[in-house]
């Protein structure tokens, strides 16, 4: 049977994750239309996608509305390091919060599914572990953090609201620490940092003791994840959490990034920042349960390949 050809719209997509899916969609037959402002994506991570005539590129902000005709939304659009988030705390908030009414009016409007790219920072610095989406995690609403935690937490409920007043056919994801090629070199988060500063014998720096945890998923498992959630019955809306249950300490994962680009790099420790949470790890029984999902790549494998495009990038630029 011939495959049927969506239009499908990407808010954030020329981001990390943004970037991979638009090529994964328009790879599976789909056309594209990626909407960004540029804040922490870049061109450079789609520029190899824009001879494809069914890839669209459109400069938009979605903190204003937007208008367009399309089959399904995934909504990423939104700076995900500590430093970006935190650089302009109102617009990180604004970017969900206004972001997420403009998005769903849109859903609403069209009548589509939409899929909200959520996080495990919605846990805030959890106290269950690992987390479950039946949690409702530990939150500090005013702290350096809150700009990002609180506006993710508040578009869920956005979400869950304009599906339960609206019927919007809605799709809530929890993405935990992801990493993988084209994460942008300077945006502070530890995987890319540890890398950059290990292929160029710099110190490694570790925040704190190095004891706190993250459970690090690569990006092609995550993007399995979140086709199969939007593809999924329209009745499974979630939250469901996407990431990988093995956990690490940032220390092991600074001891396993110096072995493998064989640095000379030494450790140095930093102060921790504020509100940093001490552990992290995915409970995945429901994505196992209603998607068929868990990852398949683990991190000596995710880490080969970033430290991979990280030595090319260094070479290049
Ligand atoms: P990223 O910073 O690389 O990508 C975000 C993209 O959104 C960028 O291209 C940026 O320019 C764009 N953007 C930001 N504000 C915008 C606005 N107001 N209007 C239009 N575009 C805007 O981050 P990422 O790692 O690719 O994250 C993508 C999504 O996944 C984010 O919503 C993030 O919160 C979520 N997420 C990521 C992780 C992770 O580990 N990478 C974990 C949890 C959740
Ligand atoms: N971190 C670190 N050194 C760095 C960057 C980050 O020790 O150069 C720590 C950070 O304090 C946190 C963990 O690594 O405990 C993960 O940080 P990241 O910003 O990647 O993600 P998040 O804290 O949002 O999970």
């Amino acid at each position: 049977m011939k495959r049927i050809r969506k239009k499908i719209l990407v808010t954030g997509g020329a981001g990390f994750i943004g970037s991979h899916l638009c090529e994964r969609l328009l790879n599976e037959g789909n056309e594209v239309i990626c909407l960004d402002n540029y804040f922490t994506g870049s061109k450079r991570n789609i520029l190899h996608l824009m001879q494809n005539p069914y890839f669209e590129l459109i400069r938009h902000d979605i903190t204003s509305p937007f208008f367009i005709e399309v089959d399904e939304i995934y909504n990423l659009a939104c700076p995900a390091s500590p430093i970006h988030y935190q650089c302009n705390p109102i617009k990180t908030i604004k970017t969900s919060v206004m972001g997420a009414i403009n998005m769903l009016g849109l859903a609403k409007r069209i009548k589509v599914p939409i899929l909200q790219a959520s996080t495990s920072e919605v846990y805030g610095d959890p106290v269950v572990h690992p987390q479950t989406e039946s949690y409702w995690g530990n939150v500090n609403p005013i702290g350096n953090r809150s700009c990002y935690d609180e506006g993710k937490r508040c578009a869920e409920t956005l979400f869950m609201d304009y599906h339960l007043q609206n019927q919007v056919q809605i799709k809530i994801i929890r993405i935990f620490n992801t990493y993988g090629p084209k994460m942008h070199p300077n945006d502070g988060r530890v995987v890319s940092n540890f890398i950059m500063q290990a292929l160029q014998n710099q110190a490694i720096t570790i925040y704190g003791d190095g004891s706190q945890s993250r459970s690090f998923q690569y990006i092609d498992d995550l993007l399995d994840g979140m086709i199969r959630m939007m593809a999924a019955d329209k009745s499974f809306i979630g939250p469901v959490n996407l990431g990988n249950p093995n956990e690490f300490t940032i220390l092991e994962l600074a001891e396993r990034i110096i072995r493998l680009t064989g640095s000379k790099s030494k450790i140095i420790f930093e102060p921790l920042p504020a509100d940093d949470p001490r552990q992290r790890q995915p409970d995945i029984t429901l994505a196992r349960k209603k998607l068929g999902w868990e990852p398949r790549i683990q991190l000596e494998e995710g880490l080969t390949a970033t430290i991979n495009y990280f030595k090319d990038f260094i070479k290049n630029n």
